[in-house]
Parts: C-alpha cells; sequence; structure tokens
C-alpha cells in the first residue's frame, strides 16, 4: 500500500469515556460490521474485560475508509490495554502509531489517567486528535470540556474540528464518527519506512491462539514480512519461519505481505507467548538488521502473593490452570509454595494490583476453582551481613516466609511510586489524610477547574492492599489514580507474625515499616477477632515481632453446655459428660486446632 493512504492510530479514554464503543461505530462505518454484530463490543474479547470495562490484550483493526476526497485510505486502529499495570504494553501500542484519538467524556471532563496516557502519547510524536463523547447526554458540557483539555492537555480543542478543534460525538447515536473518521485521514501523519531496507519490524502484542498457537501483531517499520520467510528475534535469539502473514478486519484475513508502515499479524508455528515478547525486534536470518529498535524490556513483575486452592484436592487442578492462563500471558511467574496453613499452592508474580485480580478472578472463573490468596507483597532488597560462615550479599526479597533473621538484616530498600491523583475538591482533605497516613510525601498540588492534582511519593507496600478501594470509597468513586515507579529507597521495616491460638499463621505474615506496626497489628488482631467463629476453648490472638508481642485479643470459649440435657437426674454421668468436654478442649489446644474462615485471610489485610 502507498505509505501515504496508510494511518496508524490509538484511542486514549479514561475507562468508560468510550473507546470500545467508539472503536465499534468506527469499524462499523468503514464497513467491518453489521448491525447485528455491532450489539457486540467487538475489541473486547474477553467476558473479564466486558464486565470490568478495560482491555487487558491490545487487539488492532484494520479498516478500509473512502473519505471525502474520493481516496481510500487504510486505517489500522491499534486498541491499547486500559490500565497502568500495562503501561508497558500500552508504550509498545503507542510506539507502532503515529496518532491518536483523545475521547474525552463530555459530562465527566479530563481525568487524571487520561492524562498519563496522553502525555505518553505527546513522548511519541503522536498527532493527537481531541473527541468530546457523549454529547447526546444531557450534563454534556463540551464548550467546557474543549476548554478543559485546552488548559490541561495543552492541545487545541475548542472551535470547530475542521479548524483544529475537537471532534463532538456521540459513539452512541453515531453521531460525528463520519467527521472523526475524516479528522484523523486529515491530521495523522502518514508512517514513513524503506521497502528496500533490511527487516525491522516490531513486536506490539502476542497471544495463544487454540487453532494458530501464538499470534504475533507486528508493526514493520523497514523491510517486508511475508510467508515463507526466515525471522529472527533479536532479543528472544529465536528464529523462526513464518507461515501466515494477515490483519483483522475485525475478522481475520490472510494477506500477501505486510509492508513498511503497516501493522499486521504473523505466526509461525511458536507454541508459547513466552517466545513471542512485547518489544522484541523481528527481521530476517539472512541479511537482516544489526541493531534492535530500542526500548526493548523485560516484563517485570511488582506483586506476589500466594495463591492457595481453598480445597487442597484442587492443587493438581490449580496447577494445570496456572499453566494454561501462562501461555497466554508471559507477564506473571510462578513457583510452587508450601504454607503449614494453607497447604500447597503458588506463589506469584504479577505487573501490578490490577493484573493480580484479573489472574485471580480468570482463576476462579474459567477454571472453576476456590482460591484462598494471601497478602500482597512488593520486592524487598534486604542487604545481610557478613557471618562466620557468609559473605555479606543482597537479595531480594518478595515472600514474608523468606524473611531473614534480623540480626543479619543490615538495610531494607523497598520500592517507592509517584502516585498522580485527580480529583475534585471536596475530596481531597481526606484523600491527602489517606496519603500520609501511608507515609506518603506530597511532591505537588494544583487546581485546574475546581478539581484538584495532587501527586505524592508513596511506598509501594502502602499501596498493594486496599489504597484503590480507600481512594474509591472516600471520594465516592470521582477520584482517579496513576503511578509509576520510582525506585527503591530505605525503610525500617520488620515482619509482623500473626499468632492464632499461639500457633504463627504463614499466610498472615506481612512486612510492614515500623512506624505503623502496632497499629496495622491491632487492626488486624481486631478484625480477626470477628472473623474466626468461636470455638469450645478461648484462642488469643496475636501481632508479634520477633518474640515481641505488639497486640492482643481474645476469643471467648463458646461455653457448650453439655449438661443441659441431664435434666439434672443422672449425676455420674453428667461428670462423664463434662470430662468428655474438658479432654475436647484439651486436645483442640494441643493442636492449635481452630478453623480460620477463608474470607478472614484477606478481610484481615484490609486497613481500618
Ligand atoms: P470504554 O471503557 O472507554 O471502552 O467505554 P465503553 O465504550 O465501554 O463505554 C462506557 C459506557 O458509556 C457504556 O455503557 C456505553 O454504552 C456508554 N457510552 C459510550 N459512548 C456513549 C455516548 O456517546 N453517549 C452515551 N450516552 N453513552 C455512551
Ligand atoms: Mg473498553
Amino acid at each position: 500500500t502507498d505509505l501515504s493512504k496508510i494511518r496508524n492510530f490509538s484511542i486514549i479514554a479514561h475507562i468508560d469515556h468510550g473507546k470500545s464503543t467508539l472503536a465499534d461505530r468506527l469499524i462499523q462505518a468503514c464497513g467491518g460490521l453489521t448491525e447485528r454484530e455491532m450489539s457486540e463490543q467487538v475489541l473486547d474479547n474477553m467476558d473479564i474485560e466486558k464486565e470490568r470495562g478495560i482491555t487487558i490484550k491490545a487487539q488492532t483493526v484494520r479498516l478500509s475508509y473512502t473519505a471525502k476526497d474520493g481516496e481510500t485510505y487504510e486505517l489500522n486502529l491499534m486498541d491499547t490495554p486500559g490500565h497502568v499495570d500495562f503501561a508497558y504494553e500500552v508504550s509498545r501500542s503507542l510506539a507502532a502509531c503515529e496518532g491518536a484519538l483523545l475521547v474525552v467524556d463530555a459530562a465527566q471532563g479530563v481525568e487524571a489517567q487520561t492524562l498519563a496516557n496522553v502525555y505518553q502519547s505527546i513522548e511519541h510524536d503522536h498527532e493527537i486528535v481531541p473527541v468530546i463523547n457523549k454529547i447526546d447526554l444531557p450534563a454534556a458540557e463540551p464548550e467546557r470540556v474543549a476548554e478543559e483539555i485546552e488548559e490541561i492537555v495543552g492541545i487545541q480543542a475548542t472551535g470547530p474540528w475542521a479548524e483544529g478543534g475537537a471532534v463532538l460525538a456521540s459513539a452512541k447515536s453515531g453521531l460525528g464518527v463520519e467527521d472523526v473518521l475524516e479528522a484523523l485521514v486529515a491530521r495523522i501523519p502518514p508512517p514513513q519506512g524503506d521497502r528496500d531496507a533490511p527487516l525491522k519490524a516490531s513486536l506490539v502484542d502476542s497471544w495463544y491462539d487454540p487453532y494458530l498457537g501464538v499470534v504475533i501483531l507486528v508493526r514493520v517499520i523497514d523491510g517486508v514480512l511475508k510467508k515463507g520467510l526466515n525471522v529472527r528475534f533479536m532479543q528472544g535469539g529465536t528464529q523462526h519461519l513464518v507461515d501466515r502473514v494477515g490483519c483483522f478486519r475485525p475478522k481475520r484475513t490472510d494477506l500477501a505481505e505486510i509492508g513498511p508502515g503497516e501493522i499486521g499479524f504473523i505466526t509461525a508455528q511458536i507454541k508459547e507467548v513466552d517466545q513471542a515478547r512485547v518489544g522484541d525486534t523481528i527481521t530476517t536470518v539472512k541479511g537482516g538488521a544489526d541493531k534492535p529498535l530500542p526500548g526493548y524490556r523485560e516484563p517485570q513483575p511488582v506483586v506476589f502473593c500466594g495463591l492457595f486452592p481453598v480445597d487442597a484436592a484442587d492443587f493438581e487442578k490449580l496447577r494445570e490452570s496456572i499453566g494454561k492462563l501462562r501461555l497466554n500471558d508471559a507477564s506473571f511467574t510462578y513457583e510452587m509454595e508450601s504454607s503449614a496453613a494453607l497447604g500447597f499452592g503458588f506463589r506469584a508474580g504479577f505487573l501490578g494490583l490490577l493484573h493480580l485480580e484479573i489472574i485471580q478472578e480468570r482463576l476462579s472463573r474459567e477454571y472453576d476453582l476456590d482460591l484462598i490468596t494471601t497478602a500482597p507483597s512488593v520486592v524487598y532488597r534486604v542487604h545481610l551481613g557478613k557471618t562466620k560462615n557468609e559473605d555479606a550479599k543482597v537479595i531480594d526479597i518478595h515472600n514474608p516466609a523468606d524473611w531473614p533473621d534480623v540480626n543479619r538484616i543490615d538495610a531494607i530498600e523497598e520500592p517507592w511510586i509517584k502516585a498522580t491523583i485527580y480529583t475534585p475538591d471536596e475530596y481531597l482533605g481526606p484523600i491527602l489524610k489517606l496519603c500520609q497516613d501511608r507515609r506518603g510525601v506530597q511532591t505537588n498540588l494544583t487546581y485546574v477547574g475546581g478539581r484538584a492534582q495532587v501527586t505524592y511519593e508513596l511506598p509501594l507496600n502502602e499501596v498493594v492492599f486496599d489504597f484503590y478501594d480507600r481512594l474509591k470509597s472516600i471520594s465516592r468513586g470521582y477520584a482517579s489514580f496513576d503511578y509509576e515507579q520510582i525506585g527503591l529507597r530505605e525503610g525500617d521495616l520488620v515482619k509482623m507474625n500473626i499468632l492464632v491460638n499461639a500457633e504463627p499463621v504463614d499466610a498472615l505474615s506481612l512486612i510492614v515499616h515500623r512506624t505503623v506496626a502496632e497499629e496495622r497489628g491491632r487492626g488486624m488482631c481486631e478484625r480477626l477477632k470477628d472473623l474466626i467463629p468461636r470455638h469450645l476453648f478461648k484462642i488469643p490472638i496475636q501481632a508479634a515481632i520477633g518474640g515481641k508481642i505488639i497486640a492482643r485479643e481474645t476469643i471467648a470459649a463458646l461455653r457448650k453446655d453439655v449438661t443441659a440435657k441431664c435434666y439434672g437426674g443422672d449425676i455420674t454421668r453428667k461428670k462423664k459428660l463434662l470430662e468428655k468436654q474438658k479432654k475436647g478442649k484439651a486436645r483442640m489446644r494441643e493442636y492449635g486446632n481452630v478453623s480460620i474462615p477463608q474470607e478472614a485471610f484477606i478481610a484481615a489485610l484490609r486497613m481500618g
């Protein structure tokens, strides 16, 4: 295809502002979908995505649009994952485009997460076309939102779209969709590339398809990708024979080739997504490029937790299910783990909290597994001093169970993030308090049109538990949150154990900052007191650091009056029963045999 007739773009939008709906409209307007097919949002494939309104795996669609100038354009619409946990995948998708549609809800206005994505888009030198969506809503304020876009994002948005302003649209009714197409043809620059140069294609995304094996989404920079070509993945170091090239319209369509500037897919008999890492560069084995494209990064799990089957008999099923999920998501890691309280399970690592939730949910929903998830943990860098038998060394720890002997620890470093929170003014007070309580350091606070944008530096371990939930609840859902990692900082961290009936419950141990340990310990003991049902004996619940108890609660014994039925008659029978009950108590206590309900594990970790 003539390069000047190609437009590659993505859509940036805050969750629920209408990205998927608009994408479907564009596909429909270009003849890719019938009215009936429109009833389902095509770009969001999985149920979970649909229900949560987020996009997990990027998908790309090639459209053919005949513009008002009479020319037919090839439009490649790239759908990017909608969450901050997938920031790297987003950046690879953006790098494959020359422009972006910025979709902003005409009633909601600009949100923090939109901003983060817009800035990323600007960093990729994108031409950004603002689209103010949902203008059909009674609460729509397109003029105000246009001004807000100019003020906050710093791109033109006021005035008619033909003169550089935002396109006004209702993706729901279809109003303005034609204008969106015209604006993107007119404003987004065509790609550049050299057909005769050695092949350089960027690996934008990969996923597992049960029929085709691993499908790889590519953007060709230079050269041409064809069936039968022997290619090399420059970062992965593997070689493959391309057996299919094509695109999605949105139905899968085979093509003769993918030329420079184009986006499409290839298959090459690859069995695991692990072998097709996002960000890799594909070139030919013979006469290939000598340098890979910049920006490759290994996936780096930042949040870890234990996953255990509620029913120990489900362990094999869990092993199989995790293995299957991993076929399609190379960004999470897992290894076997065993816990005294929970039996056999896995320790898994995720890109972020949402990623963790998605995997957990897919395991329980798609694979029908009841799981206990332990407290999420970040990765701590622990500096160990020299001992008689061992040299000083530095280790990374993400499982409280592996926490070393305190006497050997010289220093501990923990990951920090920079959080950007965007909120209506009235919720600012409680949000600042929340950040302060979580050891946050405020770095900036600005107001834009009745809304506050505040940035905090926060330790990631204070965010992994229930920060989002708290933020959402104190702002009644209005605050938005975005974060990036900013590296490690030294912290005075300790391991806190929870003892139930004098037995440490490993699944409840936690790494906490010393200054908040007592408060957290007290909170956990109090919550556990309510979460663990009474038994026939008294149950002490304690929080301890090393040998030192820092908090304690007691669950009173449930006194089951076993003599009640004896009507005071047979006194020897009464005595026997009492003795039996006492013995029962002793045996229970001896084994520390307390049944802790499954919900207690997670609920106990929610901070009050
Ligand atoms: P996404 O999260 O950005 O992909 O948003 P969706 O496309 O899933 O849309 C979120 C919600 O807004 C859905 O309930 C849509 O039906 C609705 N929606 C999308 N566009 C419009 C619009 O133009 N007008 C109205 N009234 N609702 C819309
Ligand atoms: Mg969507």
